[in-house]
C-alpha cells in the first residue's frame, strides 16, 4: 500500500442482529416517496420517475447516541424512513430479482436543515447543505432481510417526546423498494455497504434540543436518539 498523508477514514459500521455489522459506503435517498408528506411540502408525486439525493457515509450516526444540532439551521426537521442496505453489486437490475440483493432493513432518520434546503430550492441550488451534514442519517441496527415478513404491511412512527408525530404503513410509498432498487440500478452501479433510505411520510416537523425522538417499523429494531 502506498504512503498516503494521513490514515483514510474508517467506514461507519451499522451493527446488525445476530452477525457481522454493516460497513456503509454510500447513502441514497428518496424524495418525495409518501404523497400525503409530497403534499405537505406543496408538490404532487411525479408518477414518471422517482429522483434521488446522497449523504456521505460520514454523516451516520448511530441511534442510541445524542445528535447534536447542527450549525446554521433554526429549522432542523426529523424524516422516519425504512432504510434497505444492500449486500452484492447489480446494474439493471429488474424489479423482479431487485431484493435479491437487500441484506437488511433498519429504521433511519434523514435529518434535514429545513431552512437551508427551503433556500436552496428557492434559488434552483443543490440541497447538499440543507441534507448531508454531519449526523444527518441517524440508523438503528439492522435486521436481516431473511428474517423480515412482507414490508407492505408494516407500520412505520416517529414520535417526539412520547408524542406520535409521523404515521403510516410502508404500502404507502409511491415506489415500492424494489421498484426504488431496479431505478438506481439504471443510474449506478450498486455495491455492498450502499444505504437507500426510502422517502419520508407526512408529519415532519422541527425538533429543538432536548427533544427525544423515537422511530419504529413493525417489529425493527427502534431508533432512539436525542437532540443536545
Ligand atoms: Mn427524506
Amino acid at each position: 500500500m502506498p504512503d498516503t498523508l494521513f490514515s483514510p477514514r474508517a467506514a461507519p459500521v451499522i451493527p446488525v442482529a445476530g452477525g457481522a455489522g454493516f460497513p456503509v459506503a454510500r447513502i441514497f435517498c428518496v424524495g418525495r416517496n409518501y404523497a400525503a408528506h409530497a403534499a405537505e411540502m406543496g408538490h404532487e408525486v411525479d408518477r414518471e420517475a422517482p429522483f434521488y439525493f446522497t449523504k456521505s457515509a460520514h454523516a451516520v450516526l448511530l441511534s442510541g447516541q445524542d445528535m447534536p444540532y447542527p450549525p446554521r439551521t433554526q429549522d432542523l426537521h426529523h424524516e422516519m424512513e425504512l432504510v434497505v442496505a444492500i449486500g452484492a453489486e447489480a446494474t439493471n437490475i429488474s424489479t423482479a430479482d431487485a431484493m435479491k440483493i437487500v441484506v437488511g432493513y433498519g429504521c433511519g432518520l434523514d435529518m434535514t436543515r429545513r431552512d437551508l434546503q427551503a433556500a436552496a430550492k428557492d434559488k434552483r441550488r443543490p440541497w447538499d447543505t440543507g441534507k448531508d451534514f454531519d449526523n444527518a442519517a441517524i440508523i438503528a441496527p439492522l435486521t436481516p432481510a431473511a428474517e423480515m415478513p412482507d414490508l407492505a404491511d408494516l407500520p412505520i412512527t416517529l414520535a417526539v417526546n412520547g408524542e406520535i408525530r409521523q404515521e403510516a404503513v410502508l404500502a404507502d410509498m409511491v415506489w415500492s423498494v424494489a421498484e426504488i432498487i431496479a431505478d438506481l440500478s439504471t443510474l449506478y452501479t450498486l455495491m455492498p455497504g450502499d444505504l437507500i433510505m426510502t422517502g419520508t411520510p407526512a408529519g415532519v416537523g422541527p425538533v429543538v434540543r432536548g427533544d427525544l425522538m423515537e422511530g419504529r417499523i413493525g417489529d425493527l429494531t427502534p431508533l432512539v436518539t436525542r437532540v443536545v
